[in-house]
């Protein structure tokens, strides 16, 4: 077990509660608390630079299996998640101790103070984001008629895709990862080294955002609904998803203001090692991310009332 901070800050703005903590693991502890006060599980969207979905108690589970990793490790997470009560602070604090990195998200599912989970990250995703659409779509031929086909210079068009909205099933682990290729408006093929700061700096656009609510809303259809609009949920933001000074002024700021505004409550990871091993800009620190995503909280929901720790 490796010690860590789980002392949780929450600011008032209004009637909206903002939990920051500083490692994204305590996120675990700020949701079981959303959770408790809303009554059902709720949706997450996170912004993150990291996807954040490994299985929940792996590292747990390979420490208390002798550091064997065979299989047997999910047998000692799965007990271990068993052993969590969602409303007891201690139980949950305890569990927080025993996350490693990346693995809070799958345990607030496991535990269900999560229904399920819409991920917009920059480091590459698994994957996770294939419409049935894009999968039904004509299997290329064959291996030995590819290789004819090839020697006789035949190229088989690509079926093209039916027209959006397309049909998403739920993943087994309720985990949906938005398309986050590049900018929206990136013409470039493949995308270069060129593409990652205007790619960056897009973090909390506008243009951007309402792309990924786009796909949420075809993806959260796999639950019944038509938007994270019409349920309960979190916006949870690790500070590492901004690499750049100007991702943190956007232009059009109206999206991130609707998210923040719309959520049951917002959580915010401070990860100052992350945001200095990830960032774009060399002299950019969380203390400025946070700073600048504060003042968005403000502009979206009047000034802070109060602040309290948890
Ligand atoms: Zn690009």
């Amino acid at each position: 077990m490796r010690p860590k901070d789980t002392a949780v800050t929450v600011y008032k703005f209004g009637p909206k509660s903002v939990f920051v903590f500083s490692d994204h693991a305590v996120a675990l502890k700020a949701w079981a608390h959303i959770r408790q006060t809303a009554g059902v599980p709720l949706i997450l969207f996170t912004l993150d630079h990291h996807t954040d979905t490994h299985d929940a108690f792996i590292g747990y589970g390979v420490r208390m299996n002798g550091s064997k990793w065979n299989d047997d490790w999910r047998k000692f997470a799965k007990e271990r998640i068993a052993r969590v009560d969602i409303v007891d602070p201690e139980a949950i604090d305890s569990a927080v101790r025993d996350l490693e990195n990346d693995e809070h998200i799958c345990a607030a599912i496991d535990l269900n103070i999560l229904e399920a989970a819409f991920v917009v990250a920059f480091s590459p995703y698994p994957n996770g984001g294939t419409s049935s659409e894009e999968s039904k779509r004509v299997a290329p031929p064959n291996l030995i008629t590819a290789i004819i086909n090839n020697l006789n210079g035949i190229t088989i068009p690509e079926e093209p895709l039916p027209p959006r909205p397309h049909t998403y099933v739920l993943p087994s682990r309720r985990v949906f990862y938005l398309p986050n290729q590049c900018f929206v408006g990136c013409n470039s093929q493949p995308h270069t080294e060129e593409c990652r700061r205007p790619h960056a700096d897009q973090a909390i656009e506008t243009v951007f955002l309402d792309h990924k609510l786009e796909y949420c809303d075809e993806m959260i259809a796999s639950l019944g609904y038509r938007s994270i609009f019409e349920r309960p949920y979190i916006l949870d933001i690790d500070l590492d998803y901004f690499q750049t000074k100007a991702a943190l002024s956007p232009c059009g700021p109206n999206a991130f203001y609707r998210l923040i505004r719309g959520a049951a409550a917002v959580t915010i990871a401070l990860e100052p090692r992350f945001v200095r091993l990830v960032r774009i800009d060399e002299d950019l620190e969380s203390d400025f991310c946070f700073d600048r995503v504060k003042k968005h909280c403000e502009a979206a929901l009047g000034s802070c009332s109060e602040i309290f720790n948890l």
